[in-house]
């Protein structure tokens, strides 16, 4: 996931929110040792500073250095440069440690990380009221041109002095700064909105997936309840590839040697896959890919002209070894399904082809409601061919195709140079989620490099050999990352036509617990899912908990339905709208299912 690019504000008035947070930290607790506190980046915005204080911090002592924060921007103090000899350095920081190591490290010629540097012959500070600090800057002015209301501390962590696990741990204060405090707002909604909305969170409460240490990191369990949205993706992906002219494949986890050195994996990609394993005398890898086993099906039979496009399609799950620092839930795993497909096409095949398959991921991705996708076309860096397999006019022509059929569909998109991987041009397209993050989603790339090492051919109609044109195409791309958007996307409250469960029928009493398994026997004839709970709750507890689970639509039935033969409907969203005939629900259902909308 990247986020979408945001403009920070200078790094000055993050520095010197930091100063003032040591400030404040050091006056509410005399002794405190100071450590350091660069402005950074984990957080937007973001400053921290590391101290050693006599005991350990919490949120609720943010309020307090807040406050005294405050205090101090209000007072506008200047912020004032001074260069100081060492000895004088050494005294003002008597009663510092950290301080003192560092004024060593840099006359030793070491930076504050103990890396080698040039050794400095003076030391800068700047102060601020009565906190002087060793500083090279840049500050703003003074403390009040930091907007009091425009900042919050965010948490406290711990920290290894100079990030060296022998070394004391400290506690890091984190910050956020924002020049305006609707903007600020702003940012810790969408942050709380983001904690929210987090698939590994919700993939808990909601019991879709877990990910175990005992089978390893980045590979993901899918429970009932995930398995059965995930079917769902994939069996609406196999119904629009069926409607669409592809030819389903199949093939195994694991090939020898031979084929990743045919491929080019073993010698390019080998740190990205997981060791070989030995059996009778060869080497067999996980597959990263799926491409070479469609190349093989591809050359397995001579191929005409008239065979020609071919389409072949697999939802394949691949390998990789990501190191285990990068991998994030569902995001970034270490085994997952790539909904894959290879396109084999004859040159004037290819601008149809490309046509089709833009048209296909779009009207696929919109059925996900995401109709606004954001597209990128990357292309060779002209300045270094060299770089790229394949020749000068198999380039040319799919540069220019890739980009003649975004124009001719009218879809705006952005040139890349210079982004294209090294055997061939690709169209990427992103999708922004209900936050406004970019997810990157489907792709449609070419590949001059595979058809040559595989020597894929077909015979023309001049009765030649020829080498087909072959693009690699995923809609999804990976069916994990893409169930991690849609779960934070809607917040866990899944679109009806792919909720786990649809409907729980809630009896008033007791009594009503027949009708309400008629009324469950009812929706399941008609191809929807639904449970009655049939715990001793009482009835509020019960919508309570299905809205938690974020089903859509809960049905409540005591005598009054029973003899109306109807249900009356609660949507997770709280609203309540009244009874209806059992026969009207269904109806509505299926047209909300068959419309993939929400409710
Ligand atoms: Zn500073
Ligand atoms: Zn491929």
């Amino acid at each position: 996931m990247s986020p979408v690019n945001r403009e920070y504000p200078s790094y000055a008035l993050r520095h010197s929110t930091a100063h003032v947070l040591a400030q404040a930290v050091e006056e509410i607790f005399p002794g405190a040792k100071l450590a350091w506190g660069p402005p950074h980046d984990r957080f937007e915005n973001g400053f921290y500073y590391d101290f050693d204080l006599p005991r350990a911090l919490t949120p609720e002592d943010f309020p307090e250095i807040e406050d005294r924060m405050r205090r101090i921007i209000r007072e506008d103090h200047p912020f004032r440069f001074r260069v100081v000899g060492v000895e004088e350095a050494r005294e003002l920081f008597a009663d510092q440690p950290y301080k003192l190591e560092t004024i060593d490290n840099l006359m030793g010629g070491r930076d504050e990380y103990g890396e080698d540097r040039p050794g400095d012959t003076a030391i800068s500070t700047y102060t601020q009221d009565s906190f002087e600090d060793l500083c090279l800057g840049p500050h703003l002015g003074r403390t009040g041109e930091i907007p009091a209301d425009g900042f919050k501390l965010l948490d406290v962590s711990g920290a290894y002095w100079r990030g060296r696990e022998e070394n004391p741990m400290l506690q890091r204060v984190h910050g956020t700064v924002w020049p305006k405090e609707e903007e600020l707002d702003l940012y810790l909604w969408r942050r709380e909105e983001e904690e929210k909305r987090d698939h590994r969170r919700l993939g808990a409460e909601l019991d879709l997936f877990s990910i175990r240490p005992e089978v390893g990191p980045g590979l993901a369990l899918f429970h009932p309840k995930g398995a059965l949205v995930r079917v769902l993706m994939e069996d609406y992906w196999r119904e629009r590839h069926r409607a669409g002219g592809y030819d389903f494949v199949a093939t195994p986890h694991v090939g020898r040697s031979i084929l990743w050195e045919t491929s080019g994996h073993l010698k390019w990609y080998r740190e990205g896959m997981y060791p070989g394993v030995a059996v009778e005398d060869d080497q067999y890898y996980l597959k990263p890919m799926n491409c070479p086993f469609h190349m093989l099906i591809f050359n397995g039979r001579p191929r005409s002209y008239r065979d020609l496009p071919l389409r072949f399609a697999e939802l394949g799950t691949v390998y990789r070894y990501e190191p285990s620092g990068t991998l994030r839930g569902l995001l970034r795993v270490r085994g997952f399904t790539q909904d894959d497909a290879h396109i084999f096409c004859r040159p004037d095949q290819m601008r149809a082809e490309i046509d089709r398959v833009l048209e296909f991921c779009l009207s696929f991705l919109a059925a996900f409601g995401f109709t606004e996708p954001e597209i990128e076309l990357s292309v060779r860096d002209p300045e270094t061919p060299e770089k790229y397999a394949g020749s000068e006019a198999d380039w040319e022509m799919a540069e220019w195709t890739l980009a003649a059929s975004l124009e001719g569909q009218d879809l705006p998109y952005e040139r890349v140079e210079g982004e294209a991987v090294f055997y061939g041009p690709k169209i990427d397209i992103g999708i922004l989620d209900a936050l406004g993050r970019r997810w990157q989603a489907s792709t449609i790339q070419f590949d001059f490099n595979l058809p040559e090492r595989f020597d894929l051919t077909y015979v023309g109609e001049d009765n030649k050999l020829h080498r087909p044109y072959m693009v690699h195409r995923a809609l999804y791309g990976s069916i994990e990352r893409f169930f991690a958007l849609l779960i934070e996307h809607h917040a866990g409250a899944l679109p009806v036509w792919l909720a786990p469960v649809q409907a729980v029928i809630i009896p008033v009493s007791d009594r009503n617990l027949d009708y309400a398994d008629e009324v469950a026997g009812e929706l399941a004839a008609a191809g929807f899912r639904a449970e009655v709970d049939r715990r001793q709750e009482r009835m509020n507890a019960k919508i309570r908990d299905a809205q938690m689970q974020k089903v859509p639509y809960m049905l409540v039935v005591g005598n009054r339905e029973e003899e109306a033969h109807g249900v009356s409907v609660r949507l997770r969203t709280n609203e309540n709208q009244g009874m209806t005939d059992l026969s009207g629900f269904v109806d509505r259902l299926r047209e909300v299912v068959e419309a993939k909308s929400g409710l």
